[in-house]
């Protein structure tokens, strides 16, 4: 049996890592611009009380992590989960400040995070633990200064309950932009909850038909493993489906299901089967795999759309899929990084797979400041221009300085790669540093 390798899972390590890769790549930056733009600028961490439902009472503990302001207010979601740590929450709020640079949305990055199990909770728990949580936030929250949003298991209820905290200590102002991912009749904006799935889609459509990815031509008939059927998952299956590719497999926290006949998984019976039974798990006709050799399945495109460092050192070599699409915030950690890279698999990186939320995101505050209600389809639209101009930056950045012929041996031998350390993610950081370093120095350091 082979010894398993032992790998560093802290995710704030990991993002250094890759800005480390990255920032070497842009010649001339001063090594205090480089910390500035690396490190976190505020952390926020406190514990707080809640009466149960029982009449118990339990502490809880929460973060709020402003990476850099840059651009513009700190933007990011709020994750409820066991496993959140101080680590985890500042390692995302930096994935945000490159996601915003990169999609060009006047944002920094921010990310919070509650420890708790939402499934463990009542709805009235729920509530109360987000209330708290806003409250004890105070005015480190604020239109135009840090705009929270949904992350993993908090939705557009828990986003209803901030904007209400939030105004209930800010009366007389507009403080619908507060908070993004709201219900559609408190400010919400049309498309946001499929945003992040629906820029998930437009990015991987545009990569393949703006690259020389030879092997997969279009989504149509692609074979297309997916983990985690959530807000972003289970969007991303359906637009892929209705794009002709074969949803092969699907799993949730408690598993998940193949079928590799020649269409791949029924969408629509596997959404209905959910719906009724909690989990993709039983589905008749289908065979059960765990969420490990789900990664593992041979495949087009595997889509991890659920948790972080999912694809780690002691599976990436088994990893059998020709592109790699992370929806999820860090499913690749940094060894696993190298072993895709070496093996040919292009990893389309978070900051950009699922940079559409954020973009909706920004729509919805605009919409909001201004008072106004765009259309899907306008929406939409702009969604699809930013995404798809974000996918060429990067392609072009990686035509640059990196290996654009992965996947097609002829091309590698016959071009040989300027920089073969220069993947996908490399070349989104590339970018997406550059510009937040010429608008510090645009600005100017202050004083
Ligand atoms: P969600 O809470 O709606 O869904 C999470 C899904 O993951 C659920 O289907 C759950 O069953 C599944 N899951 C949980 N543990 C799992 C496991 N061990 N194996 C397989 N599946 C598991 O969350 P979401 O909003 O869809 O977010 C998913 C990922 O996308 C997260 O990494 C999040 O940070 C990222 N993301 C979300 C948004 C957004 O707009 N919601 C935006 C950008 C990035």
């Amino acid at each position: 049996m082979k010894n398993k390798k032992t790998e560093d899972f802290n995710p704030f390590l990991n993002v250094h890592q890759q800005f480390d890769q990255a920032s070497a790549h842009i010649i001339g930056l001063k090594r205090g611009l480089l910390d500035f733009l690396k490190f976190s600028k505020q952390t926020i961490s406190f514990c707080f009380p809640i009466e149960m439902d029982d009449g118990s009472i339990k502490s809880f503990h929460g973060f709020r992590v402003i990476h850099n302001q840059i651009l513009g207010p700190g933007k990011g979601g709020i994750r409820f989960h066991p496993e959140v740590t101080e680590l985890e929450v500042r390692a995302l709020a930096a994935l945000m400040t490159w996601k915003c640079a990169l999609v060009n949305v006047p944002f920094g990055g921010a990310k919070g995070g509650v420890i708790c199990d939402p499934k463990l909770l009542s709805k009235s728990e729920l509530r109360r633990i987000t209330r708290r949580f806003i409250t004890e936030l105070g005015d480190n929250i604020g239109p135009y200064t840090d705009i929270p949003a949904p992350d993993l298991y908090t939705n557009e209820q828990t986003m209803a309950w901030i904007y209400d905290t939030y105004n209930a200590f800010h009366h007389g102002n507009n403080n619908l932009p507060v908070v993004t991912g709201k219900p559609l009749n408190i400010g919400g904006s049309a498309g946001r909850t499929e945003a992040t799935g629906l820029g998930c889609f437009y990015a991987t459509q545009h990569f393949l038909e703006t690259t020389r990815i030879t092997q997969i031509k279009s989504l149509k008939g692609a074979r297309v493993v997916i983990q985690g059927l959530g807000n972003v998952g289970s969007v991303v299956a359906r637009l892929f489906h209705k794009a002709g590719a074969h949803i092969i497999a699907v799993s949730d926290s408690q598993g998940g299901i193949y079928h590799n006949n020649h269409q791949g998984l029924d969408i629509n019976a596997v959404f209905e089967y959910k719906r009724q039974h909690g989990t993709v798990v039983g589905l008749p006709g289908t065979e059960t795999v765990t969420n490990e050799n789900l990664l593992l399945l041979e495949c087009d495109i595997l889509i991890p759309a659920a948790l972080g460092n999912q694809i780690h050192a002691n599976n990436a070599d088994s990893v059998k899929t020709k592109l790699l699409i992370e929806a999820a915030n860090g499913p690749v950690t940094a060894d696993a990084d190298k072993i895709l890279s070496a093996k040919n698999i292009p990893v389309l990186p978070d900051i950009l797979a699922n940079a559409g939320g954020v973009t909706v995101s920004y729509f919805e505050w605009v919409q909001n400041i201004e008072n106004e209600h765009w259309s899907l389809s306008d929406i939409n639209q702009k969604l699809k221009s930013r995404m798809n101009q974000a996918v060429d930056e990067v392609v072009h950045q990686w035509q640059k300085t990196g290996d654009s012929s992965l996947n097609n041996p002829k091309e590698t031998q016959s071009q040989k790669p300027k920089a073969a350390d220069v993947d996908l993610r490399t070349a989104a950081l590339v970018v997406a540093i550059d510009r937040l370093a010429k608008v510090t120095l645009e600005r100017g350091i202050w004083p």
